[in-house]
């Protein structure tokens, strides 16, 4: 079975690039940390363990290149700093996140629960969707079994 960087690789030849070792080095860090919502800095720390003659400005233009492929999603939580999140393959919509304002921790939801909203969308306003951002500010479980043991 093709590797998910093959993949990627064929995505960036398709568009005229090349992987070069220092794009895969890159690609390789979000695909190793999928779960989690790396900032350019994060990605940059990890990349140079693989490959330390990497700078950050090279890491940074990879993560435009592959937000421009569609690879990553860059996203903001609010907090002024921009994240790199891998696209589920073959998602036609990008997964939905909820943040904890307790503990700050991101939990991501791969099923698209808005089908029914994009219908009503595009039926009220004429308007054809073809992605949707979700964010859900609010309380997550472990939190809420901690308060719980705690007598809150
Ligand atoms: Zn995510
Ligand atoms: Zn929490």
């Amino acid at each position: 079975m093709e590797s998910r960087i093959e993949r990627i690789k064929k995505q960036l030849h398709g568009a005229s690039y090349k992987l070069t070792p220092q794009r895969e080095a890159t690609v390789m860090v979000l695909l190793e940390n999928e779960a989690d919502h790396l900032s350019a800095e994060d990605v940059f720390l990890l990349v140079k363990e693989k490959a330390p003659e990497i700078g950050l400005a090279t890491v940074y233009r990879t993560l435009e290149l592959l937000t421009e492929l569609k690879v990553v999603n860059k996203i903001n939580f609010g907090d002024g700093v921009a994240r790199y999140d891998l696209r589920k393959e073959g998602a036609a919509r990008f997964h939905h996140h909820l943040i904890c304002i307790e503990c700050g921790a991101v939990d991501e939801i791969q099923e698209d629960l808005l089908g029914e909203v994009e219908k009503v969308v595009e039926k009220r306003f004429g308007f054809t969707v073809k992605d949707h951002w979700l964010t859900f500010h609010g309380i997550c479980k472990r939190c809420k079994s901690e308060g719980d043991t705690k007598g809150k």
